[in-house]
Order: C-alpha cells, then structure tokens, then sequence
C-alpha cells in the first residue's frame, strides 16, 4: 500500500487541515491506488476563505501595478524553475504522462506571461475636450472576491487561466479545484505566495457539490468561472447568475476535424491519432471525430489505425509512455461502455481498445476506432472524454459543415485541405468558438482568448487572455468639467454637445 497523504486547503496563506470531517480519495490511476484523502469543505470552512479573500481586498486593491507585476514575474521564475516537480505533482494525481503534463504547464505560464503586461491591459482610455472644457476617461476596477471553480483534466493550466488574470486584475480569489487531483492547485498558491503574494488574495478550498454550491450562493463571490462538463456548467451558470454573479461557465466538447479530399492523408492520420489519444482523450479540445469528405475515408482509417498500433500506453512516469490511464475507473468503463454500445447501434469498430490488456489495477484502457458513425448514435451524440475516434463519413464540404453545425457542442474544430479557398469558406461558415486550419487542438495563444459556442459556454466572456481583462474588471466611465462659478446655470434640458 502507497502512503496515503492528507490533502487540505490553503487558507490566508496556510495549508490548513479540513474539518468537516468529510475526504474524498484521490488516486495514482496509472496503479488504482488511493495516495491521498481530500478534504470536502463544510459551508463554513468555505465561509472562512471568503472571509480572507474579503479582508484582503482593500490592500491588494490598493497595491500598485508595479509591484503586481513583479509578483507575475517572480512568479514564472519560480514556475519555471521547479516545472518538473508540478508536472510529476499532476501525473501522480491525473495519468497523463510527464512529458504532457509538462506541455501543459507551459501552456499555463503564457497566461502568467500575458499577465506580467498587466498595467498595459488595466490601461483606461482618455478623451480630451469630447465637449469644450469636458474631458471622459475610463478605468477598470476589481469585480471583488472571485471563485474559480476547475476540471480534472487540467489541474495546473486551468487554475492559471483564471487566478492569474483575476489577480493581475486586483480581485481576491477563492479557487476550487477538481477533487480528483487537488494538489497541483496547492502548489500553485504556493508558489503564489514564495513570489510575494499577500496573505488571503488566493485562497484554495477543496471539496465537492457542497463547496460548489456554498460559492454559488455566498453574498461575497462576486464573479464566478467555471470549467467543466456541460451539464454543470448550465447550472452553475444559471444558480450563480440567478444569485446576482457575473459567471462565466465553460462546459464540454465534441470536436470535429475535418478532412478535405485534397489534405495531405499522412500528415492529417497523424494528427487525428495525436490530437484524438493524448491525453487518453481527456482534453476539452481532443478530436473526437473525424469527418472523412468523399475518397479519403477508407485510406485515412487505414493509415490511422496502423499509427494505433505503434502507440505505447503506460504509467505516465515511464519515459516511453505516449498516454496513460483515465482518471478513474468509472471514467474507463464509461469508454468502454460507448464502444461496446457502437457497434450495437450499427457503427463498425475497426480499432477495439477493449482487447488490449495491461497489468495492474490501473485505469487503463487501449485505444479505439470507430468507423461509420453516424448523428443519432450515443457514440456521436455524447461527449465520451476518452481515447474513442468516431469516424463520420459524408460526400461534400458542405455535409461536412452542417453536420458541425448542428452540433450541440462547439469548442472546437479543424479542417484539414491544401486549399485556401476551402479553409476561408470554413471558417467563415463555421459555428464553432475555436478553429484550426491544418490545425487539430486550436488552443489559442495566452495573447487570445479561449471559448467555445452553444453548449461549450454559457455566458459571452472567453477564458484568459483579453476578454478575461473585462471579465474580472467593472468599467468606469468618467466626465469631469471644471467651469468657472460665473458659467453655471439652471437648464433642466437633457444634456447634449
Ligand atoms: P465536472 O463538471 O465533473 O467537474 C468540474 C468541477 O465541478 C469540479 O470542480 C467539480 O468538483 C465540480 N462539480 C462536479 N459535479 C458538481 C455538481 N453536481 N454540482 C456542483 N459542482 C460540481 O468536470 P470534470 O469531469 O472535472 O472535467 C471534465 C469535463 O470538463 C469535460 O466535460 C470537459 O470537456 C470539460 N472541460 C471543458 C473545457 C473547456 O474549456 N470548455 C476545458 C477543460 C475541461
């Protein structure tokens, strides 16, 4: 038996030990073995965090932007620095192997990285004499305190997305990550604090429903953003919007990639398997299906499932591991399940990751591919979130874009073509929030935001980047005249130029 760690929370600048006397267990899912016992905040362990987070409002509030920004300096230094032990912190707790785990906090830097410019994107606009003698600026102003509520699936990148800008933006934040695999997010706020953050400006509050639900109705959360499953992103969407809060909420995926009969088969194969396996699928913008226009089905399925073949799955601390086990074994036999259930509802499974076995209890499951998929099967329908390929095929370009388009997901979505005009008429006619050309996982840059349309995001404001500026600011708008007694008047007219 591992040893088994107790996790707490990080309150006020301490870990602090739960009280509730509710845990939850977390695993190594690459052994099946239970390393730690998270604590579930009780409503009033959540209450204290706020309470921190409130009491240190005003003073971050009133730190200046330079010394906000050398604490998102020293921050990426620290980062930087001990990368290695965050990404070894999320294979132990998530599976996915070192080398993605790594990718992945290098993709959560570029959001400490945009936020070092943080006195450029608080930067207000100023016009001079818009009437004579009247001048109007504007300025942006911290929301408050703010709960940023996280998936499994990016227990460092997704945190780092919304703390950081919220911080940068002067608000104070209560993060709640996903109890599956906490510990990245206490690292963090660790790390937060070594880089000279003040005491109660970043709070760590682990739990469940409990906790969600605490946040969604405390009177002091202001703002709140999520990322998560569909289903959950509705509703905190509609419970904390319906309590007052500004809230963004990112929900699931179903992303197509497209692959027009003139791509280059070889380069799309390869990165239908890359984009559709790493990370066992367990990523809000892995391809999940691939949309074959015309001749391209029968060689690309071939040419992909010879690249499966070559594919080595294992514990993501073995150097020679590509992918490694799902989060829990309910999440593997949920993948299981959708293959099994494919071929019942007459789709073709040409790669069967059932077959494959593997020692141990760990929460691995082999790769699969599944050919003539239809819309209407449950293997299409629904978000699967694992190492599963559907196959749609269809005879034109435009079969290939209404069948995106009527998606209810729309994180996502690639097309695959050597041709210009092919890509433009794609994502101009696209209904989908991110797109790649001859590009499969389009995350963009920490200089953009991230979002999706329809049922990937309830709300209007994207992740990170410029939008999560106004996200966590209000705006102001000021005019100010400064007449001479004489010049004043009654005029009870409506004022205009
Ligand atoms: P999840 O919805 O189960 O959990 C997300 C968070 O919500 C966790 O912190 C969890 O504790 C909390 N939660 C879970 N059930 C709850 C409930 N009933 N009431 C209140 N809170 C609850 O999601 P997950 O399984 O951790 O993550 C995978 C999902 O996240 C996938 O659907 C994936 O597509 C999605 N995701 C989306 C994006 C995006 O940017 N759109 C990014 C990453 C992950």
């Amino acid at each position: 038996m591992a040893d088994v760690t107790q996790i707490g929370h990080w309150i006020n600048g301490a870990r602090v030990a739960g009280e509730s006397g509710r845990e939850g267990d977390v695993f190594n899912p690459a052994t099946g073995q239970v390393t730690g016992r998270v604590a579930l905040a009780s409503p009033g362990e959540l209450d204290t965090a706020v309470a921190a987070a409130r009491a240190a409002l005003p003073g971050w509030r009133d730190t200046g932007l330079t010394k906000r920004t050398a604490v998102m300096f020293k921050l990426r230094e620290i980062i930087t620095a001990r990368s290695d032990d965050l990404a070894r912190i999320i294979t132990s707790e998530h599976g996915k192997v070192v080398s993605d785990a790594a990718g992945e906090v290098t993709r959560g830097l570029e959001n400490v990285e945009f936020c070092a410019g943080l006195m450029h994107h608080l930067k207000g606009d100023y016009s001079e004499q818009i009437s004579t003698g009247v001048d109007v600026h504007s300025v942006r102003q911290p929301v408050g305190v703010v709960a940023c509520i996280t998936p499994f699936n990016f227990p460092a990148m997704v945190p780092l997305w919304m703390v950081t800008t919220a911080i940068a933006a002067g608000n104070t934040v209560i993060l709640k990550p996903s109890e599956r695999d906490p510990s990245a997010a206490l690292w963090l706020a660790e790390a937060f604090s070594e880089a000279g953050l003040p005491d109660g400006v970043l709070n760590v509050v682990n739990g469940d429903k409990e906790a969600v639900d605490g946040i969604l109705d405390h009177d002091d959360v202001a703002a709140v953003s999520f990322v998560g499953s569909t289903p959950i992103a509705q509703y905190i969407y509609e419970r904390a919007a319906g309590n007052g809060k500004r809230v963004q909420a990112l929900g699931g995926a179903k992303n197509h990639m497209v692959v027009m009969p003139d791509a280059d088969l070889d380069g799309a194969a390869d990165a239908a398997v890359s984009a559709a396996y790493g990370s066992a699928g367990e990523r809000c913008m892995a391809v999940s299906v691939l949309v074959a226009v015309g001749e391209v089905a029968d060689p690309l399925v071939e040419k992909i499932a010879e690249r499966m073949k070559k594919l080595t799955i294992g514990d993501g601390t073995d150097e020679a591991s590509e992918m490694g086990p799902l989060i829990t074994a309910e999440a593997r036999d949920r993948v299981a399940s959708y293959v099994e259930g494919a071929a019942g509802e007459g789709a073709t499974v040409v790669v069967d990751g059932r077959e494959k076995t593997f020692d141990g209890d760990g929460f691995f499951v082999g790769t699969s591919l599944v050919d003539n998929v239809r819309p209407g099967m449950k293997v299409y329908d629904e978000e699967i979130f694992g190492p599963v390929l559907s196959v749609v095929r269809v005879d034109t370009f435009e079969e290939a874009v209404k069948l995106v388009n009527d998606n209810q997901f729309a994180n996502g979505v690639a097309i695959f073509t050597r041709d210009g005009k092919s890509a433009r008429e794609f994502e101009y006619a696209i209904e989908v929030g991110m797109v790649g050309v001859n590009v499969p996982i389009p995350v963009p840059v920490g200089s953009f935001s991230f979002g999706g349309w329809k049922k990937s995001l309830f709300g209007d404001t994207h992740m990170y980047g410029p939008e999560a500026f106004n996200f966590y600011t209000r705006r102001k708008v000021v005019t100010s005249r400064w007449p001479e007694p004489t010049e004043s008047q009654v005029d009870l007219g409506f004022p205009t130029h």
